[in-house]
């Protein structure tokens, strides 16, 4: 059976290489000359399986307010006549009740858990190198509001299966010596050990080249695709820069760019892009060991080798992606303040891209009206981290298999009243 992949980020080259290594005769099409040059490029570098609680939950409600207008908030929103954000904001409110919220991050963490053992799978199998490290992801608090939180939240998962360690302000500082150099308040935290880290564009690459030379997978860049051609529930081609493309299956993995040509066959996905920034320097002995997340900042530091990696914010802006410098000075002066004895007189790399969000959190994955048309989008702050479970789940799909795990909550059907 033939499979044209639409897009080659995290999710379209782990789908090459699930299917490709089933036996799928795999066809891989890219706007760009390589693979992960958009949202994959240069993320967070989390692998947080066990980071679960989605944006929209009633503790963010408090806090809206305050962010709103403010430059140098988490989430920055600034009102704009664009029908799609404001639907998409609807959405995101209702969906901040406990109720939505834990059944939203239940879902996300059974992904998430899932994923973590595919990923372990696909390492081994397929022994590339991406900047690969465990040694856990610690959660630091400046607030006791906000530590008492992520308690509750960390007793919450337990009851599913998540192992995280609570940690005193004394064990934080023993895990991570480094933050001992900041001024900075910390409470207290949590050790998610069990998660990992590394570089998504390192690891597409190499996943490509392994998928290209073991299972025959083909990659064609500087293919744009601009429309999906359907005739009774059918995809008959995807009609592209190179001309029409057919194949016997289809998967959608364009990431935020998913939504306007679903929408143009009848398909509405409340993907919506909300922009994030990263900085990349080279690490000395004043930056962190193991990767961390500011919890009350909602800011990522990993380290990827020799590098670090600092990544945050989540700002409305449509498909705009140019760089505000603002916002990423906003994320430097936060990565200053805990990690002072970095080297910060170097050049930095600095890098902004959006991430395609669904209003609820989880990605939409799977079966779509058309018979052979499948779904691997809407990640939004979570793809690298749900990339091989979602990889599965979709090959699954494609296969008539029944998924490795529960996948009520990760579909289209969630949306389809
Ligand atoms: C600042 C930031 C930090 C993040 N940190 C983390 C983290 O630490 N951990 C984590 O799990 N996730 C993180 N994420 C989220 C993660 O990066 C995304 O969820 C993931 O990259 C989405 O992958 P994708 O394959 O869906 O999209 P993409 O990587 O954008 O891939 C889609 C591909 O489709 C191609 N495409 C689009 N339109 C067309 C077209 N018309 N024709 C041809 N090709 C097209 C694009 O070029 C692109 O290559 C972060 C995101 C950001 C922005």
């Amino acid at each position: 059976m033939k499979v044209l992949i639409l897009g080659s980020g995290l999710l379209g080259v782990t789908t090459a290489y699930e299917l490709g290594k089933r036996g799928f005769q795999v066809t891989v099409l890219e706007r760009n000359h390589e693979s992960a040059r958009e949202t994959s490029f240069a993320n967070g570098g989390q692998l947080s399986y066990s980071h679960a609680e989605p944006w929209a939950s009633p503790s963010v409600i408090p806090k809206l307010p305050k962010w709103i207008g403010r430059d140098d908030a988490p989430l920055v929103f600034k009102f704009r006549a664009d029908w799609q954000m404001i639907r998409w904001g609807v959405k995101f409110l209702r969906n901040c009740t406990t109720l939505r919220a834990n059944v939203n991050c239940v879902n996300m963490l059974r992904l998430g858990l899932y994923s973590r053992k595919r990923m372990e799978e696909i390492r081994k199998d397929s022994g590339i190198s991406f900047d690969f490290g465990n040694s856990g992801i610690l959660h630091i608090y400046s607030t006791d509001a906000d530590f008492d939180h992520a308690k509750k939240h960390l007793t919450f998962q337990e009851k599913f299966g998540c192992n995280q360690k609570l940690l005193s302000k004394d064990e934080v500082y023993r895990l991570e010596p480094t933050l001992t150099n900041s001024s900075r308040t910390v409470v207290g935290g949590i050790h998610a050990h069990e998660d990992e880290t590394g570089d998504p564009y390192l690891f597409c690459n190499a996943l490509a080249k392994v998928a290209t030379e073991r299972y025959g997978v083909e990659f064609k860049y500087g293919v744009t695709i601009n429309d999906i051609k359907v005739e009774n529930k059918t995809v008959v081609a995807v009609s592209t820069s190179e001309g029409d493309m057919t194949a016997d299956g289809y998967v959608m993995a364009m990431g935020s760019y998913s939504a306007p040509i679903l929408r143009n066959i009848g398909i509405d996905v409340p993907i919506y892009p909300m922009k994030g920034y990263s900085i990349t320097i080279n690490a000395n002995d004043g930056c962190p060991n193991v990767s961390l997340t500011d919890g009350t900042h909602k800011i990522v530091y990993s380290r990827l080798g020799n590098r670090l990696r600092v990544a945050g914010t989540a700002e409305f802006a449509g498909h705009d992606q140019s760089l505000n410098e603002k916002r990423i000075g906003n994320i430097i002066t936060a990565a200053k303040e805990l990690f002072p004895k970095a080297d910060w007189s170097q050049t930095i790399d600095k890098w902004a891209c959006i991430r395609p969000s669904t209003p609820d959190g989880p990605p939409i994955i799977g079966n779509t009206p058309y018979r052979n048309l499948f779904l691997n989008t809407g990640h939004g702050t979570l793809g690298w981290t749900q990339a091989a479970g979602s990889a599965a789940i979709v090959s699954d799909a494609i296969e008539g298999k029944p998924p490795g795990i529960i996948v009520q909550g990760l579909t289209l059907e969630r949306y389809v009243k």
